[in-house]
């Protein structure tokens, strides 16, 4: 078996003990006589499964009852449709906060379904920082406050969320469950699943349960929040392999000791890499200090000539998918969950080299 170091922003790495358990169930789960792919959604041993994934997902986040967690389809992008269709149909008006391509779409979805404003965005700025909160423009009769706590292709992350005394949506696709955070400052959170969770397939919606239930009577039935919480997110044939795998996943991460546990491993990683960046000038990034994500590391190199030649090189190590987003181009090390520390350090030793070759 050749594995190599995958630094892809998504589908991303899945820790390697999770796949090895669901090969050695693969053709016959818990003495079922069947993979999990080949068994009715309705089946008991399935609906076990479902419920274990979400009572592991609740105990990692702290989720309360006063929340639905849901598991849907249609990735992140589908919720950029759902939420102002679930959220803001009594009041038919939402905020949105532009922090760059990811935001930018969300907005952009939003604006069919109901009178967005934005209340900041860092567009000018060249999307280097999250906009100060104190210069937001909110609106006062308004559903919702939307924000992506963490821009996977510009590595730029909120690093304290706003209370503004309106339901704080966020995107968590990049960043849910790499770090503490507090679900009740939330109104709603939505991630697609095929970075820190699982395969791609699956979105997770977690919402609070008193802002459902009043969504807009077009909305369709596979996209409503009440609807999918009343039959446990089985309206229709659920993603099951995929749910299955999330499970997995969750357990991993609480045998791991939980988030507090991997938050430090995220930190340590990134700290790694930015500070190497900073030292002197042959590599740069060009997010500001105090908003980098720890999830993507975007850096650059003087020419992009050099950034060919280190991406071969990289290559030549085992390292792969350190390409940036073809919208911005140079380097990006995605560096969720589930990429140990010493692949982190593999890359560090590498870049070092590099630039006592070419610096
Ligand atoms: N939001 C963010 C922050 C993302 O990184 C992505 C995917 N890279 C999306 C939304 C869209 O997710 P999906 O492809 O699952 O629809």
């Amino acid at each position: 078996m050749s594995r190599v170091i995958n630094f892809s922003a998504g589908p991303a790495v899945i820790p390697l003990e999770v796949l090895e358990q669901a090969k050695s169930e693969l053709l016959d789960f818990r003495s079922s006589g069947m993979s999990v792919m080949e068994m009715s959604h309705r089946s008991a041993i399935f609906l076990e499964i479902l419920k274990e994934a979400e009572s592991n997902l609740r105990l990692l986040l702290g989720i309360s009852d006063d929340y639905h967690v849901l598991f849907l389809q249609g990735g992140a992008t589908a919720q950029f449709s759902a939420l102002p269709m679930n959220l803001a149909a009594a009041i038919p008006r939402a905020e949105y906060v532009n922090t760059g391509s990811w935001s930018s779409k969300a907005i952009k979805e939003a604006s069919k379904f109901c009178d967005v404003n934005i209340a900041a965005s860092g567009e000018e700025d060249g999307y280097k920082r999250i906009p100060d909160v104190a210069g937001w423009d909110i609106r006062e009769e308004t559903a919702f406050l939307h924000i992506c706590s963490n821009e996977t292709i510009g590595g730029v992350q909120f690093k304290t969320f706003p209370s503004l005394g309106i339901p704080l949506v966020a995107d968590m696709s990049s960043d849910i469950l790499s770090r503490t955070i507090e679900v009740d400052e939330f109104g709603a959170i939505y991630a697609g699943a095929q970075k820190n969770i699982g395969p791609a397939g699956l979105a997770i919606v977690i919402v609070r349960k008193d802002l459902c239930g009043a969504a807009k009577k077009e909305t369709p039935s596979f996209l409503n929040y009440s609807v999918q919480a009343e039959s446990d997110s089985m309206l229709n044939t659920p993603p099951t392999f995929t749910i299955y795998l999330a499970g997995l996943v969750f357990s991993w991460l609480l045998e791991k000791g939980g988030i507090s546990v991997v938050e430090k491993e995220n930190e340590q990683k990134a700290d790694t890499l930015y500070r190497l960046i900073d030292e002197g000038d042959f590599y740069s990034c060009p997010v500001d200090p105090e908003f980098r994500s720890n999830m993507n590391v975007p850096f650059r190199l003087y020419t992009e000539e050099l950034e060919k030649l280190f991406l071969e090189r990289a290559e030549k190590n085992g390292m792969f998918n350190l390409k940036g987003h073809r919208s911005v181009g140079g380097m990006r090390a995605s560096i969720y969950n589930a990429v140990p520390v010493s692949w982190v350090e593999e890359l560090a030793s590498l870049m070092n080299d590099f630039k006592n070759e070419y610096g």
